[in-house]
């Protein structure tokens, strides 16, 4: 679900017939090289595919247009091998619906010193020819990356791959429902919001779906498909016996956990969804004693872990902005192995300045972040319509630096707000049997929290070891979305100051840059 392998980005030269016929093949020719020579690289994980030099508006506009209409391509690279006088742009780039990498390169890497002459000059216009383009998509406020260096350089490819990365999320998020199995945890207000406008902006579509529906999937689960998924789930995790053993009372909850997570794949399924949120308070039938009982026994937990780690966006308590933004969060890292999670700050830990923040939830963290094979675990869970034994997985997360990110609705726009952060190792918590990851903010606890809460920042959020703010300045330039980043160098007045111009510049809608 959600690979690359049917993307494109398309790259466009731009030059001009004033070199004539010659100099047009040679831009051709070269430029044919430099896309062949990025699909080799293995760098770039989508394909890049060379649509020819534009040299006239009609030729922009005709290919710009021809990108907007191809479902397969989820951005263009711009660059102007000569100069390309910007005007016959205009139209062009008022057209482009999709994402633009502006790249500042150069077919030769040095200057050949000793033969360069006026016609080599006139063919390798790339330095001035850019900064014409440059212009002109500033001077019509188009958002774009502009990746500047070397064209084989590894470190330049990068960045690209990064664009192309995040392109990829957010041409899924224009195609990815989310089902809100029940609403939202009853008077939450961070993690609600204009659904109405996140769609314009960001493309996700979330629809409620009653649980009962769900409910009707479940009724038509079979016990041998339930089976097999117990088999799975043994040979997948740790096992105690009380697991291992059929006839125990734990093992027929994870019996029951794998039904639900079998109805909840059918849903998803039939449904064409992406990605789904739960309310602990919103099971089915609320009284599981009833004899004509139908319904869930316990929160789906296991299977929200499961599916994350399968790519589907998840939330809990009806969080529909981190299903979503998890789900974009697993398109970017495919084929990266580090992993990725929804998490909560759940309990801090003062230590002077290794203070820290576990992040758990009350099952739902996904075992893609887990240091070791994750243990299946029975426990009594006493939150929701549900106090009951619940199976959950159990592990804590590897260490290192990550990113986290959540996104808020201010009311009049979207703010992304990221964290860099670096997961520590924590002390066992042998009375807590869940999932978690300990980590401390950047630049410290003090000040990261301090910056994340003046911010607006939720109290969940889509972690990741292998995303770099890098990928969510890209994605907050390609959606138009605000974007505060906390990192080793963030001081509070200087955050505040951030916070309080951004209220006047987000007032003019235009995100420049
Ligand atoms: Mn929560």
């Amino acid at each position: 679900m959600g690979t690359f392998k049917n993307l494109e980005i398309w790259w466009v030269t731009g030059a001009q017939l004033l070199y004539g016929g010659d100099a047009v093949v040679q831009v051709d020719n070269h430029s044919k090289e430099m896309v062949e020579g990025l699909n080799a690289s293995g760098n770039i994980p989508v394909k890049v595919v060379y649509k020819g030099t534009a040299n006239s508006s009609k030729e922009v506009e005709a290919v710009m247009k021809a990108a907007n209409n191809e479902d397969k391509c989820i951005g263009v690279i711009t660059w102007m091998h000569t100069f390309s006088p910007a005007k016959m742009w205009i139209k062009g780039l008022q057209d482009l619906k999709k994402p633009l990498l502006h790249f500042h390169t150069q077919y030769n890497e040095e200057i050949p010193w000793e033969t360069m002459d006026m016609d080599f000059m006139n063919l390798n216009q790339s330095a001035h020819g850019d900064r014409e383009f440059g212009h002109i998509c500033t001077r019509m406020r188009i958002r774009r990356k502009v990746v500047v260096g070397y064209w084989k350089d590894e470190k330049v490819q990068k960045k690209i791959a990064i664009w192309a990365r995040v392109a990829a999320g957010v041409a899924d998020a224009r195609d990815c429902l989310i089902l809100r199995f029940g609403d939202q945890m009853n008077n939450v207000a961070v993690t609600d919001g204009d659904k109405v406008e996140f769609e314009q902006r960001l493309g996700y579509h979330v629809d409620y779906t009653p649980v009962s529906e769900l409910i009707d999937y479940w009724k038509n689960v079979k016990d041998e498909d339930v089976d097999a998924l117990v088999e799975v789930y043994h040979k997948e995790y740790e096992c105690g016996p009380e697991i291992l053993d059929p006839t125990t009372k734990a093992a027929k909850k994870v019996w029951n956990a794998a039904k639900a997570e079998l109805a909840l794949r059918a849903i998803l399924k039939a449904k064409g969804a992406k990605g789904f949120t739960t309310n602990f308070d919103d099971l089915g039938t609320r009284d599981i004693n009833d004899p004509k009982f139908k319904g869930f026994d316990q929160i789906p937990g296991l299977a929200s872990q499961r599916l994350m780690a399968e790519g589907y966006g998840f939330g809990a308590e009806g969080d529909w902005k981190s299903a979503c933004l998890y789900r974009t969060v697993w398109v970017m890292t495919q084929g990266l192995t580090t992993g990725c999670s929804f998490l909560e700050d759940y309990t801090l830990n003062f230590d002077g300045d290794r203070s820290s923040i576990l992040q758990s939830h009350m099952l739902e963290v996904c075992p893609l972040i887990a240091a070791n094979k994750p243990k299946l675990e029975v426990h009594f869970l006493g939150i929701g319509v549900r106090k009951e034994q619940t199976a959950r997985l159990v592990f804590t997360s590897k260490v290192g630096p990550g990113v986290t990110a959540t996104i808020v609705d201010l009311g009049n726009r979207f703010r992304l707000i990221v964290n860099d952060v670096e997961c520590i190792k924590p002390k066992p918590l042998p009375k807590l049997p869940v999932a978690s990851a300990l980590w401390i903010p950047q630049p410290n606890f003090e000040i990261g929290a301090a910056a994340w809460i003046l911010a607006g920042g939720t109290h969940h959020s889509c972690f990741s070891y292998d995303i770099t703010p890098e990928y969510w300045d890209d994605f907050a330039v390609m959606t138009g979305i605000e974007m505060v980043h906390i990192d080793k160098d963030t001081t509070i007045p200087a955050f505040k100051k951030e916070l309080r111009l951004n209220e006047i510049y987000y007032l003019l809608n235009k995100a420049l840059c």
